[in-house]
């Protein structure tokens, strides 16, 4: 017997209570995206019919097109890198963006959430693997990011996103995740706004609610692996 999309779904949600748990954490302080990327609507309406209603996303234009085919009450994620002329094709709709490393993306966003009279949460992504690949704003820009975005009254800043090294290194995978938790906590002094974290994947769920984690991004360990050629 294979098991289902919903199966997985509730494996990983008693995973992410058990963890909670284990890090002294209250069961639910640890919310679940389904990352859907490249994998059909058929997919995403099996894990709405198991309750799910938290997807992630990574390309605007996948997006875009999935949008209108699913229900309407669906908290859409965007998570993956976004460019400034792509950020129209989610503004209407999307719940957070989960990617904001630049001024210019947030005067973007500020610019396409007004046009639709939309407040819009955002999380910045910071830089904290030591990767070359990984996008996101160094721990030193986000005090700027966060000044900017203040002044911009329909972005609405609310956490901060990180992806750890691609390591069996559990050790420094948790360490990366714990300095982006006190890198939020110091900005959270000045900004109370700032409560989540957005850190952790089917790989390293783990490490990132033992440290903090509010939100976990999890695709392959729901829906299955990916396609290579769409990572
Ligand atoms: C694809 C992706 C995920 C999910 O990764 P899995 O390994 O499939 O769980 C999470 N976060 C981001 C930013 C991604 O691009």
């Amino acid at each position: 017997m294979t098991q289902t999309i919903a199966d997985n779904l509730q494996i990983i949600r008693d995973e992410i209570k058990k963890l909670a748990t284990a890090a002294g954490r209250d069961a639910g302080a640890v919310r679940l995206i389904a990352v859907s990327k490249t994998k059909p609507v058929e997919d995403v309406q099996a894990a709405y019919a198991a309750g799910q209603r938290d997807f992630g996303e990574n390309y605007p234009q996948e997006l875009k097109d999935k949008y209108p085919v699913l229900p309407e009450d669906i908290r859409w994620h965007f998570i993956g890198h976004l460019q400034t002329n792509k950020v129209k094709y989610i503004a209407p709709f999307v719940a957070v963006i989960h990617t904001v490393d630049s001024v210019r993306l947030i005067e973007e966003i500020e610019k396409q959430a007004a046009k639709y009279d939309r407040i819009i949460d955002c999380l910045i992504q910071v830089h904290i693997s030591g990767e070359e690949t990984k996008f996101g704003a160094l721990p030193e820009e986000v005090g700027d990011l966060l000044k900017y975005a203040a002044g911009c009254p329909h972005v609405r800043m609310t956490g901060l996103m990180g992806m750890a090294a691609l390591t069996e290194d559990t050790e420094l995978i948790q360490r990366q995740f714990a300095g982006l938790q006190a890198l939020r906590d110091q900005w959270q002094q000045e900004y109370p706004l700032l409560t989540e974290l957005s850190m952790g994947m089917s790989s390293d769920m783990a490490e990132a609610i033992a440290e903090g984690a509010t939100w976990v991004r999890v695709g392959s360990a729901i829906f299955g692996q990916r396609s290579y050629l769409n990572r």
